[in-house]
């Protein structure tokens, strides 16, 4: 019954195909501390190898530990495969270079984590990829940008500082008019967002977050959608129709579906090629580490996300609080789409402009007494940030304005704690904040 069980708190638990350890009858997940596998004989071996069989070859490649975690994130998303890596940074470096070579292109929206900004802006373009930047703000700019050498769209459903949930269904319909993936990030909004159910072809994790939960591991994946038909314009992707000739010039958009029976051929080619090529799997420790946290992610989102509300009700009404930045607050196109996108609550990232600029904001960050001040979102913990001296200290005045991040922006996620706690520390923080220095007194 689980495995037909759509809702999260029970496909968390119980999702994918793990019962119980087929060796030990172990209920929690092992580590399965294990480079390789034995295989049966020389033709097993030789099948596996040739893709004619599916098990397991060498942990670079696949694990049963992981394989536990990537079922169940594949069933929460709605997807039909899952592959993990070793970071989020690590899934988005795949999500592209398994439909960009040198000389392509994609498009990606201007909404995004400064981390994403540079790999694409920079280390993308070392290898011959070109990222054309795209304002989600109209849909059709993603349409404006694409020419015969564009791969595919890429964009997060949340993305940080600004808050703004991107348009899923209409980026989608326009990749899909031009036979165009769109790669989602999920990172910030996973459970209260599927994206694969709007339209998008493939979702990326920085499992790291919301989903470990508890800051203790960083991990990434990729889920396939199986929604995508990577050969119904073969010049558009070559990847997954021309002959791989590091593969026995096997071609991944025809091949994957005859030998498995399911469209999985971005997951698999994903896997086999740039696990097995450029290395960074998800070590098995850190897999059972994920595991832990994903078994309560619903009920921790659920959380967060009711926490979130009640603090942005009371950053509203905070004398020192010039405004206050959240999925819900925005106006018109961007407001409906929080209500269109999202179920079960709104995320746990909130921004705030205090009072009195950058100095305000520093003293209100020194101020917080239960918040940790740290490089991270998701965690079981409240967290705080001032992200135009941290996390997007790399990208130019223009690219900050881009991504949302004013120089006063603080940006806070919201934890599991008790709401009146969360609210009490927050308050002192910007009392604080509005008193004179002691520097400026004397
Ligand atoms: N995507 C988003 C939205 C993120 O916030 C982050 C990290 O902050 C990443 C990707 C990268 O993930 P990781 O730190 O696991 O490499």
């Amino acid at each position: 019954m689980s495995k037909q069980s759509k809702n999260p708190e029970t496909i968390a638990l119980h999702g994918g195909d793990y019962r119980s350890d087929p060796a030990t009858t172990a209920v929690a997940v092992p580590i399965y501390r294990t480079t390789s596998y034995q295989f049966n004989n020389t033709g097993h071996a030789a099948n596996l190898f040739a893709l004619k069989e599916f098990g397991n070859i060498y942990t670079r490649i696949m694990n049963p530990t992981n394989d536990v975690l990537e079922k169940r994130v594949a069933a929460l998303e709605n997807g039909l495969a899952c592959v993990s890596v070793g970071s989020g940074q690590a899934a988005s470096t795949f999500a592209i270079l398994n439909v960009c070579q040198s000389g392509d292109n994609f498009v990606s929206s201007t909404d995004l984590y400064g981390g994403t900004v540079n790999l694409f802006t920079h280390t993308l373009k070392k290898l011959g990829i070109e990222v054309r930047y795209a304002d989600p703000s109209d849909p059709k700019n993603f349409e404006k940008a694409i020419d015969d050498k564009t791969r595919c769209f890429y964009a997060e459903t949340l993305p940080n500082p600004a808050l703004r949930v991107f348009p899923i269904k209409e980026v989608s319909d326009i990749g899909r008019k031009h036979n165009i993936p769109l790669i989602m990030d999920n990172t910030a909004a996973p459970i209260i967002c599927k994206p694969l159910d709007h339209g998008a072809a493939v979702v990326v994790h920085s499992l790291t977050k919301f989903i470990g939960g508890h800051g203790t591991v960083i991990g990434g994946c990729l889920v396939d959608a199986g929604n995508f038909d990577w050969t119904a314009d073969p010049k558009r992707q070559p990847l997954f129709n021309e002959p791989d000739m590091s593969y026995g010039g096997a071609k991944w958009g025809e091949v994957v579906p005859q030998l498995t029976g399911a469209n999985v051929s971005f997951a698999v080619r994903a896997r086999v090629c740039l696990l097995r090529d450029l290395g960074a799997p998800l070590a098995p420790d850190n897999a059972w580490g994920i595991i832990q946290g994903l078994e309560t992610a619903p009920l921790r989102m659920q959380q967060h996300c009711s926490n979130a509300t009640k603090v942005v009700d009371f950053l509203q009404k905070h004398k020192n609080v010039e405004r206050v930045i959240y999925p819900t607050l925005h106006k018109g196109a961007v407001g409906e789409r929080t209500k269109k996108y999202f179920s079960g609550g709104n995320g746990a990232l909130v921004g705030i402009e205090v009072k009195g600029g950058v100095e305000a904001g520093k003293k209100f960050i020194e101020a917080l007494k239960m918040f940790y001040h740290v490089a991270n979102i998701g965690d079981a913990r409240s967290l705080a940030i001032h992200p135009a001296t941290t996390t997007h200290s790399q990208l130019t005045p223009e690219e900050l304005l881009a991504a949302g991040v004013t120089p006063g922006y603080v940006r806070l996620s919201i934890g599991i704690e008790h709401p009146d706690d969360i609210v009490a520390d927050l308050k002192q923080a910007l009392d604080a904040s509005g008193k004179p220095s002691l520097k400026a007194v004397s």
